[in-house]
């Protein structure tokens, strides 16, 4: 339902809390983040119900911190609201992370034709994508880039605002959307992203659109916009001129 991202801050815990909390009025019935700190910590704090539970379970955990992470409130269309089913979603070696606003139409032949050996945790269709990019990665050899293109190629008439985390590669934040809204936000030193602007108009007013079938690349100092055919595409900023 809500899907915000932040790489390159030491306040990403609070960047994506009240990220999220700003996000609350779209509805959600469980709530999580994902951060990493670049120096191989990295935690996992999911909660049913409100963004403040999911505020007290992160102050509930040791030492959460990280400078890159991802977070969503989830509207659950395939698996009950539970801790299991929020987001983000795990990769079963517990590589890959993933926050998904949307559904994907072919979850259950993408599970039969590419993950019968997969022991899955959730209900979710959108475990299978997080778990075939991790399927790509390790077995096939693919770059995390090209297995997520990979599987975006995979997802037919899907909808999807997908943020993606490899924790070998913990300040890159992988993004694709499709009939879902998605949006970069350009900060000093650090970079965000967020299905809705109002989410982070306290970090940045200069925003990129994303346009559907386009992955991008987003680090603390570089934002890299590809199309479907793999080649760059260049974007200007927007400005949004309202105070939040
Ligand atoms: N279809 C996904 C799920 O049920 C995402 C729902 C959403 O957009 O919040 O977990």
């Amino acid at each position: 339902c809500g899907i915000v991202g932040v790489t390159g801050n030491d306040s990403a815990v609070s960047i994506l809390l009240n990220g999220l909390q700003r996000l609350e009025y779209r509805g959600y019935d469980s709530a999580g983040i994902y951060v990493n700190d670049q120096n191989g910590e990295d935690y996992l704090v999911k909660e049913k119900g409100r963004i403040d539970d999911l505020r007290k379970e992160v102050s509930a955990t040791a030492n959460v911190h990280g400078t890159t992470g991802i977070g969503h409130t989830r509207w659950a269309t395939h698996g009950e609201p539970s801790v299991a089913n929020a987001h983000p979603q795990v990769s079963a070696d517990g590589r890959f992370y993933l926050v998904h606003n949307g559904v994907i139409e072919n979850f259950q032949d993408l599970k039969n034709d590419y993950l019968s050996d997969v022991e899955f945790t959730s209900q979710t269709d959108t475990e299978v994508i997080v778990q075939l990019v991790d399927r790509f990665v390790t077995k096939e050899g693919l770059d995390t880039l090209a297995a997520f293109r990979k599987t975006l190629s995979l997802l037919g008439h899907s909808s999807y605002g997908f943020l993606l985390m490899d924790k070998e590669d913990p300040d890159t934040l992988y993004v694709a959307k499709n009939k879902s809204p998605l949006l970069i936000g350009v900060g000093d030193g650090f970079n965000v992203v967020c299905s809705d602007s109002l989410a982070m108009l306290d970090q940045t007013k200069d925003f990129l659109e994303l346009h559907d079938g386009e992955i991008v690349v987003v680090k603390p100092d570089e934002i890299k916009i590809t199309n479907q055919a793999g080649e760059a595409v260049q974007r200007d900023t927007f400005h949004v001129d309202i105070d939040a």
